[in-house]
């Protein structure tokens, strides 16, 4: 759900003091402030559950039981690759998501974690029918999940295609038939690759609560490549990526308003139009809202952490966790507090 704010705010004086004082006007183009107007909002404290004292926490419990019968969930599902629309049986579809959505490098137990999300993701979109078809899913991953055909599994896994078709397939079957839920519904598990130290509400990144999509501390992913990486363009590259928010290329400051718990960009105003994180990383191309933009001689250096939305697991959070010897359920209950495991009606 991208916004698109271009509306333009009177800015208040005092945001353009540090701007003013001692620049002329010709190097004003090139100064990139970062300025607090509000004070970060923390939102609600979010209730993290450290590995060791997930046993009885509501994960792992199971009470109702869904009347899903989990040998016959047939989702339906929009190959956007392909261009068609296919009635496939979950499990089967869920082998494919995970060999586009995990490692095969990482641990069984971060990619069981992966599993019941998956599989908790999928089902939560069961009988929406809002894609093309009628489809409850596409396979498109800037939209729903990623899902990797068996005839490609050979081009990405190598000689590695046995060990790599194991491991997600025990993944499933030690976890089949487990879903997340919250309050009896089956919970919307998304996850993303890696949140930069600490993941993001869905409040903050799409605007609507969801009680178990909580910021939560997402702590070691700092010992993996990628876990900051930079990004520099000249400035006629940035501006010209800024162009659509700032039609009359006014050469003018990018200013951050508002971050998130996380440190994600929340507000920004670029050039007097004030606009939302997640379009700038959207033009700009950014691997996540979490950045920071300085001058790094005639161009700009964009400064990135984590990868993707932020919102739910981190992956590279849970194999940092299993590394450390916690098992899916300790996982699960860090990313996705107040969501309990269930059993689906065998
Ligand atoms: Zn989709």
């Amino acid at each position: 759900m991208r916004r698109h704010v271009r509306r333009r705010r009177k800015t208040p004086a005092l945001l353009w003091l540090p701007l003013l004082s001692g620049v002329v006007a010709f190097v004003l183009p090139l100064l990139l402030v970062e300025y607090q107007r509000h004070p970060v909002e923390s939102g609600p404290e979010p209730p993290a559950v450290p590995v060791s004292q997930s046993e009885g926490k509501p994960l792992g419990q199971t009470g109702q039981t869904l009347m899903v019968p989990q040998n016959d969930v047939a989702i339906t599902v929009y190959f956007h690759e392909q261009g068609e629309t296919r009635t496939v049986l979950l499990e089967q579809h869920l082998l494919g998501v995970l060999a586009a959505e995990i490692p095969d490098s990482f641990h069984l137990e971060a990619v069981k974690a992966q599993a019941v999300a998956a599989r908790s993701y999928l089902l939560s979109k069961s009988g929406t029918g809002l894609h093309e078809g009628g489809a409850d899913l596409c396979t498109d991953y800037t939209h729903c999940k990623a899902w990797l055909p068996e005839a490609r599994y050979a081009e990405k896994f190598g000689a590695g295609e046995e060990a790599a078709r194991a491991l997600y397939a025990t993944a499933l079957r030690e976890t089949a038939g487990q879903v997340l839920v919250y309050e009896d519904t089956v919970a919307q598990t998304v996850f993303h690759a890696m949140s930069g130290g600490r993941t993001e509400s869905a409040v903050d990144v799409w605007g609507s609560e969801v009680p178990y999509l909580v910021s939560v501390p997402s702590g070691g992913e700092d010992q993996f490549d990628g876990y900051e990486t930079t990004v520099d363009l000249s400035l006629s590259a940035y501006w010209e990526a800024m162009a659509p928010l700032n039609p009359d290329r006014e050469l003018a400051p990018m200013v951050v308003l508002r971050r998130s718990a996380g440190d994600a960009v929340l507000r920004c105003n670029v050039g007097g139009v004030e606009t939302a994180g997640t379009e700038v990383r959207r033009l700009l191309g950014l691997r996540s809202t979490k950045f920071w933009v300085t001058l790094n001689g005639d161009g700009v250096q964009i400064r990135v952490r984590g990868y993707g939305h932020g919102v739910g697991m981190s992956q590279y959070g849970a194999q940092v966790m299993a590394l450390e010897g916690a098992g899916y359920q300790d996982i699960l209950a860090r990313y996705y507090p107040g969501c309990r495991l269930q059993q689906l009606d065998p």
